[in-house]
């Protein structure tokens, strides 16, 4: 098996609803995104997938979803009304609690793996690994345990 990685900044706010801390305060993050994809050999280029082909079929995708958005847990309280005052799709409601773990578990075993199929690309491909770094110093990573051998 081959696997290429490709890391990708994305600024974002959220809050963790239901926290007993600080981090249930709206605050920012410059997130630092890594995807692994993996192939059981190239393609005629020698390839696992062209790492412009990443940006401009993934992480574009990405940045769209949630680039210099809010991302807020669809039942906290907060999510609805910040929707109506903006006006607009700044604020993402997402359908779990925005923590490191579950955003990189959403990229990995639902996001991603839609793109690859839409784009013709998941016969050959899978998401091997996702890793979400809110900083410098802490991540959490998604392993894809759903992998057969193509
Ligand atoms: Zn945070």
């Amino acid at each position: 098996m081959l696997t290429v990685t490709s890391r990708h900044k994305i600024s974002a706010a959220h809050r963790l609803y239901a926290y007993d801390g600080k981090c249930e305060h709206l605050h920012g993050h410059n997130y630092l995104i890594e995807i692994t994809l993996a192939a059981e050999q190239t393609d005629a280029l020698g390839m696992v997938m062209d790492f412009s082909t990443i940006k401009e079929c993934l992480l574009a995708e990405l940045d769209k979803l949630w680039d210099h958005r809010t991302l807020l847990y669809d039942q906290d309280p907060l999510c609805r009304p910040l929707q109506d005052i903006l006006h607009d799709t700044s604020v993402c409601a997402v359908p779990f609690n925005p923590t490191a773990e579950n955003m990189a578990t959403f990229l990995g075993s639902q996001f991603f793996p839609k793109l690859l199929a839409a784009k013709g690309f998941s016969q050959r491909l899978s998401i091997q690994r996702i890793t979400v770094f809110e900083t410098e110093n802490n991540s959490a990573t998604w392993h894809n345990h759903d992998q057969t051998s193509r």
